[in-house]
């Protein structure tokens, strides 16, 4: 058989061709089934404050345990789910699973917020702020213990309709976080109109940030425009100790990164957490100066 490009990039297979040759589709109908056989499992990875060193939230990862496959990580469905219908369903189960898992860490005495990515569809879909407010209430959690991440993409792929939805969510009390910040498009007027709660710096400039001065200019700046936002700045990607403590003395609020923990289910976690606080800290002034 033979792919031929259509008119839009699409592949179209000629009539010799099964549609299940296509990996798309096959991932597409095999996803359908794992959501309704509860084979997708989210992993957890926490944020944690730099001024305290306390992890105060937690942002929920989809993983899928693929019967054959293995765990697949979310780059290797999430597209697919994105391209069909499915993204819809995927953000709501991860929903009402997060939130689940919440009251759970809940009950054990531990208060972290909750952040879930969310894909352009769910944005421009209409639908979607009413959709959260009733799986937020079938869970018996209040909208502050939750926060949606939305990249930059997602912003400018129906701006308006993305902007809307924006608006609404924030207005039910839920926090809006802007994922992924400085790799995409958005535009400043954006950040600067919409409700946003919280600026995620991408990783692409923090993981070398100590070696290189045009990345520590770059994170400098965006700490910089987003408190002047009256966001606060998380930084994502931080694998060292000497990169927690530049962003700490830089003035950025929170991180993220292998340093302080990998994503895992969260009962690993708590265990994890109980035992090990992941920053040294107090870091004093005087450290800093010598990394
Ligand atoms: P993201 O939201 O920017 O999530 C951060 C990604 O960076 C995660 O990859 C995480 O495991 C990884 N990461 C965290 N710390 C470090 C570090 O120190 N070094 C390095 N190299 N990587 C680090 P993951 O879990 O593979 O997720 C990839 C992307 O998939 C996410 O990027 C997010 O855009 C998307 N995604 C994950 N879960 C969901 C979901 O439930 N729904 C949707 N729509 N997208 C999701
Ligand atoms: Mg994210
Ligand atoms: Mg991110
Ligand atoms: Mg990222």
């Amino acid at each position: 058989y033979e792919g031929k490009r259509g008119t839009e990039g699409v592949v179209v297979f000629t009539e010799s061709s099964a549609p299940t040759t296509s990996p798309g589709l096959l991932i597409q109908s095999e996803l359908r089934l794992a959501l309704e056989a509860d084979e997708l499992v989210l992993h957890y990875q926490p944020k944690v404050d730099l001024s305290s060193g306390l992890t105060f939230g937690v942002e929920a990862l989809v993983r899928w345990q693929h019967p054959s496959r293995g765990l697949l990580g979310p780059l290797e469905f999430v597209p697919a789910a994105e391209q069909s219908g499915l993204v819809e369903p995927l953000t709501e189960w991860v929903l009402r699973r997060a939130l689940a898992d919440q009251q759970h860490w809940n009950r054990r005495g531990v208060d972290w917020q909750v952040s879930v990515n969310v894909s352009a569809r769910n944005l421009s879909s209409g639908s979607f702020p009413r959709r959260v407010k009733a799986i937020l209430e079938a869970a018996g959690a209040r909208p502050e213990q939750l926060c949606l991440e939305v990249t930059e993409t997602a912003l400018s792929a129906n701006a308006d309709a993305a902007a809307a939805a924006i608006v609404e969510l924030s207005g039910m009390g839920i926090a809006i976080s802007i994922d992924d910040f400085g790799t995409g498009y958005t535009s400043l007027w954006q950040i600067r109109t919409l409700p946003v709660a919280e600026v995620k710096i991408d990783r692409a400039f923090v993981s070398d940030v100590t070696e290189s001065d045009h990345d520590r200019s770059i994170v400098q700046a965006i700490i910089g425009l987003s408190h002047g936002l009256g966001c606060t700045v998380t930084a994502e990607g931080v694998e060292s100790e000497a990169a927690a403590r530049w962003l700490r003395l830089t003035g950025c609020d929170s991180a993220q990164g292998f340093y302080f923990a990998r994503p895992r289910p969260w009962p690993e976690l708590l265990e994890h957490h109980a035992g090990l606080p992941p920053v040294p800290l107090p870091i004093e002034l005087s450290d800093l100066s010598e990394t």
